[in-house]
């Protein structure tokens, strides 16, 4: 792996004698690793390498076809690079569990960090995962929907347009667009995209994305600013750009010596930075700031009322959530969505305000008296499996389902079931008597060819 002149030079000068391994552990293999989701698996894990700083997070030892796994598919983790799981120790050194909170995850694709700090807030906060890039913010709903928490809401929109929700957010997390140096050995592309121009104009853009959003963090809250890059100018020199600018005050937070993090001090700010010779990582810098202004309360005001539910179907749909008395259902149309109930005036009021492509969650499809359960829903932390007849499948037979094909099963009962595997909830069939329809959404299908019966390799977990 050949790297830019000027790059080199750079590292040379900020790592002195700790260059050599910093550019030798670029030649070696990246590792690989997941973050399990409390809510869809609570087996221990005895055999993997445990992440140091996130206690949900373990090393493979080689990569497996992920697609393969149907609990990829089903939410049950997520594939993410170790040191960007920082955030989520950031994150809870920032609040403990009780606190309600309003999030907001800025540059969110694919949902690494979303997915995180949706398994560490509680019922009662609600986190906003926006990316301004259309086709990426899809992504994002995908996996938003699979990781099941209901109170995410996706939206598509870009830094400027959070203007209007001023100081609206407790928390920030600008994971920004950068040069990438930190991804160097998993990503070849982002050698060839590097240019000292493209770092300074990444460091441009990134101050102009912080700025934009500003105005939209309250009054004492907290804005967690990461990048994958090593360039100062991209780090701590913007965390200093932020307090001389913004007037934004660094927070320091404990971490322990042994995990390796380098801890950077510039101007009184200060940045978290990992290095792949020192942890086992890829690049990645973060840090906290803090908003100094006057307490300003926050008010909104809803202006159109949801159409709610008929008592009817209310009194049968609250027999498939888990918490009844927590959900609020709406209907437009003929779908029907479900809301944390704490915080469903909140999305209504997000709706007024931005792009907003997932909220809630899809529970139906009313048709005439009858409800067609929908594939997201399935998915959902809501869900009372217990309300639904179940089919439980073999390893084969849940990439058959996530493939799309029809199963073969002996299930006398006619009507909606719940597939699962390993108990975890994949999706919905109807079956008709002789024969099942598969409800699994085509566009999450498993697109590849499946192996063999005999030649496919056991579950990794
Ligand atoms: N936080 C994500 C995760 O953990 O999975 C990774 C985010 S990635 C580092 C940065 C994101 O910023 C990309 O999804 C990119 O599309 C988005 N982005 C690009 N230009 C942007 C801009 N001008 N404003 C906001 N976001 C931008």
């Amino acid at each position: 792996m050949e790297f830019p002149l000027a790059f080199i030079h750079r590292m040379r000068e900020q790592l002195g004698e700790g260059y050599t391994d910093f550019s030798n552990s670029l030649q070696s293999p990246p590792s690989i690793s997941i973050r399990l989701n409390p809510q869809k698996f609570n087996k221990s894990i005895t055999t993997l390498q445990k992440v140091s700083w996130e206690p949900n997070g373990f090393y493979l030892q080689k990569r497996p076809v992920f697609t393969l796994d149907p609990l990829f598919h089903a939410g049950s983790y997520y594939v993410q690079e170790a040191s960007s799981m920082f955030t989520g120790y950031l994150f809870k050194q920032l609040f403990n569990e009780a606190t309600p909170l309003k999030i907001l995850d800025l540059c969110a694709a694919p949902g690494g960090k979303t997915t995180h700090v949706a398994s560490l807030m509680n019922q009662k906060s609600i986190l906003v995962a926006n990316e301004v890039i259309k086709s990426r913010a899809h992504i994002l709903a995908e996996n938003v929907i699979k990781w099941g928490n209901p109170n995410v809401v996706v939206t598509q929109n870009d830094p400027k347009e959070f203007k209007s929700l001023e100081g609206f957010f407790d928390v920030i997390v600008v994971d920004a667009p950068c040069s990438g140096e930190g991804l160097f050995r998993r990503d070849e592309s982002a050698i060839g995209e590097w240019s000292v121009e493209n770092t300074q104009l990444c460091a441009l853009r990134q101050q102009r994305i912080t700025a934009d959003i500003w105005g939209s963090l309250a009054p004492g809250g907290f804005l967690i600013y990461s990048t994958c890059t090593y360039n100062p100018n991209e780090n701590e020199k913007n965390l200093v750009w932020m307090s001389e600018q913004l007037n934004a005050k660094s927070i320091k937070v404990p971490v322990p010596v042994e995990w390796g993090i380098h801890q950077i001090e510039w101007h009184g700010m200060v940045g978290y930075q990992f290095l792949p010779h020192k942890i086992k990582g890829e690049g990645f810098f973060a840090g906290i700031v803090q908003k100094e202004s006057e307490d300003k309360p926050f008010y909104f005001k809803v202006k159109t009322q949801p159409n709610q539910l008929s008592r009817e179907s209310q009194v049968t749909l609250k027999e498939w959530v888990k918490e009844p008395d927590n959900v609020q259902f709406q209907i437009k149309e003929e779908t029907i969505i479900a809301y944390p109930a704490e915080t469903e005036s909140l999305t209504l009021y997000l709706q007024q305000k931005l792009r907003v492509l997932k909220s809630g969650v899809i529970v139906a499809e009313q048709k005439g008296k009858k409800f067609i359960p929908h594939p997201d829903f399935a998915l959902s932390n809501m869900l009372q499996q217990l309300s639904f007849p179940k089919i439980e499948l073999s390893h084969y037979e849940a990439l058959q389902y996530l493939k799309k094909e029809n199963i073969h099963t002996t299930q006398a009962v006619k009507g909606y079931h719940l597939v699962t595997y390993q108990d975890v909830p994949l999706g919905w069939t109807n079956h008709l008597g002789n024969r099942s329809n598969n409800l699994f959404p085509v566009g999450w299908r498993i697109r590849m060819a499946l192996p063999k019966k005999e030649g496919l390799k056991p579950p990794f977990l």
